[in-house]
């Protein structure tokens, strides 16, 4: 930790980005995480008007973001658009007409602790509230974490309920962050899924393989070619400087062992609502065989307000892409609305 903070500071007089710390392994560089804005604001060079602002904008949702990011975020500037995902402003605090604490009605479609029922042939697991980074426009930032299963023997309801209802094929396994459990636990929790005959397909909701590529491992790999459910990896970059030489690694090694990777996005402002950038995130997920999928419409959670994107501006953007890219490489722009069968694409 030391040696990180020295190099850091050694990188600022260079005008560089502080260099990533190495690991022994992925559980330690997310027990590493730096917690503390006026740390994340030393080791970035910004001044401490800005740590104040982001203690003060926390709250509930404190500041949460990996060594392992740092490096990527470019030193001395409070608007870049990485940052501006994960460090808390005082425009969290702002009360929002129209923003609410649950804004997809999680609550209401949570059929058994821990396993949310939305849309028909599908179901979701919220697996754990851990997660490697808190982004500040999480929409389950304000979930009741506290009512999900807390241990493996307390998912049975969860099993007996998907067993009982023959149309669901699918299952999400979300939280939080399902990669933040270690691979054992996550292994016996496919096994168990794996033995309900109409489960066809488990799907992997995740942003530890950008966060923390080393979180991409031999064992990971394994159990997930190992079940007889056919896997999908959903992960959650939203601008193209996120992606770094061993986050591509990572996800080279994920396509190579013949796990389907897709990419969601969240429209953000100050962050991808630029047609050049976000061209430039799909084209660079498409040559990482990662298929862009999904460009979310902000969830109007509160405490996001700051983030929203105009709808119009969003079919705009989607129609600039399209003359641009070829069509597989352009994402569904979608809204999730409470209640609703399925997400609502809007372009
Ligand atoms: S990783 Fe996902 S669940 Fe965790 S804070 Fe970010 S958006 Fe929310």
């Amino acid at each position: 930790m030391v040696r990180f903070a020295v190099m850091a500071s050694l990188a600022f007089q260079a005008g560089a980005a502080p260099p990533a710390p190495s690991y022994a392994d992925w559980q330690a560089a997310l027990a590493d995480a730096v917690r503390d804005p006026a740390e994340l604001c030393r080791l970035l060079g910004l001044a401490p008007s800005v740590a104040v602002a982001a203690e003060g904008g926390a709250g509930s949702f404190p500041l949460l973001v990996p060594r392992t990011y740092l490096g990527r975020i470019r030193p001395g500037n409070p608007e870049d658009p990485l940052l501006v995902q994960v460090l808390p402003q005082a425009a969290e605090l702002a009360e929002v007409p129209g923003y609410r604490t649950d804004p997809l009605g999680e609550a209401g479609a949570t059929c058994r602790p821990g396993l949310l029922w939305k849309y028909r042939g599908r179901s979701l697991m919220v697996t754990t509230p851990r997660c490697a980074v808190h982004c500040r426009f999480c929409f389950r930032r304000h979930f009741p974490y506290h009512a999900s299963p807390q241990v493996p023997a307390e998912w049975e309801p969860a099993f007996e309920r998907i067993a009982a209802e023959q149309s669901i094929h699918e299952i999400i396994l979300s939280g939080g962050d399902p990669l933040a459990l270690p691979d054992e636990q996550l292994a016996q929790l496919a096994r168990r899924l794996a033995e309900i005959p109409h489960l066809r397909r488990l799907r992997l909701h995740t942003r530890l393989p950008v966060m923390i590529p080393q979180r991409v491992t031999d064992p990971l790999v394994a159990w997930i070619r190992g079940t007889r459910l056919s896997p999908v990896m959903v992960i959650h970059v939203n601008h193209p400087a996120e992606i770094d030489q061993p986050v591509a690694a990572a996800l080279g090694r994920l396509v190579e062992a013949g796990i389907p990777v897709l990419n969601q996005a969240v429209l953000l402002r100050g962050v991808n609502d630029r047609v050049e950038v976000l061209a430039e995130l799909c084209e660079h997920l498409v040559d990482l065989r990662v298929m862009p999928y999904y460009l979310h419409q902000l969830d109007r959670v509160t405490g996001t307000a700051h983030f929203e994107v105009p709808e119009a501006t969003g079919v705009k953007l989607i129609e600039q892409l399209r003359a641009r890219l070829p069509g597989y490489a352009v994402p569904r722009y979608v809204r999730e609305t409470p209640g609703g069968a399925g997400k609502d694409v809007l372009a």
